[in-house]
């Protein structure tokens, strides 16, 4: 089993798109490839080749250079089968419970509906890495456009169990307005108040706090944290129902 090397490109207002290059075979993989030229060039001077798009949903700024990639270099489309129509120059189709093996790497990909109703995830267990596209962000989630906060919920403890080691290549960078509302339900979480001091601090040296990962996530995303008495409070629901506390979060994020 192969460890991916993973390159982060920074592309548009703030959008990523991930390298994912298997060291032993030289497979490498575009993560939601949102354009072209800043990312064939940091392949090209990475000496990487790219052999494959991996796609977590139909978002132009996540797909928006499949098809110019494509013909270019002659690649393989991965992307969700229950958003086959939506996914530019798809060639293989894949869905929860699939492996899909870049190189010697092996993804599992789940079905992640929420954010889009045919929005999934890659998590290569033995690279540590999910790529888990606008699905959950660092203290942050995506917003639901096309799913309902309990389709979302279930989609989002599917990454809450997952190795707390796990780096969460999300496809924004988000954090710091994430971090903003997060201190407005978790005022008194102390993990959230160092991690929004540690976060400032980068961004004000423009350096990413992408990746995050599953250990800091649980510790300080409210999107995952539906059951903490101090954020229950704080929306005015206490001892409330996982789901409603989750909708009523997310709800105010909307509005925040
Ligand atoms: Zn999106």
């Amino acid at each position: 089993m192969s460890r991916l090397s993973v390159h982060q490109v920074p592309v548009l207002n703030d959008n990523y798109v991930y390298l994912a290059h298997c060291p032993e075979t030289g497979a490498t993989a575009i993560v939601d490839p949102a354009v072209v030229d800043p990312v064939l060039t940091a392949a090209d001077k990475l000496g990487w080749t790219i052999t494959h798009i991996l796609n977590t949903h139909h978002h132009g700024d996540h797909t928006g250079g499949n098809l110019e990639i494509k013909a270019k270099t002659g690649c393989t489309i991965v992307g969700p089968k229950a958003d086959r129509d939506r996914i530019p120059g798809i060639d293989v189709e894949v869905g929860e419970g699939d492996t899909y093996k870049l190189g010697n790497a092996a993804a599992r990909v789940f079905d992640v509906p929420g954010h889009t109703r045919g929005h999934i995830a890659y998590w290569f267990s033995g690279s540590d890495a999910l790529f888990c596209g606008d699905t959950l962000f660092a203290m942050g989630c995506g917003r639901l456009f096309e799913g309902t906060p309990a389709q979302m919920v279930t989609s989002l403890a599917k990454f809450k169990s997952l190795p707390p080691e796990t780096r969460v290549f999300c496809a924004h960078e988000y954090t710091q307005s994430n971090g903003r509302f997060a201190l407005t339900v978790e005022p008194d979480n102390k993990d959230l108040v160092q991690r929004m001091a540690d976060v400032n601090a980068a961004r004000a040296k423009n350096i990413p706090t992408v990746p995050s990962t599953i250990a800091i996530e649980l510790k300080t995303n409210p999107f995952l944290r539906a059951d903490s008495p101090g954020l229950q409070k704080a929306v005015g629901m206490p001892g409330g129902d996982y789901v409603a506390v989750f909708a009523e979060t997310r709800a105010r994020k909307d509005r925040f």
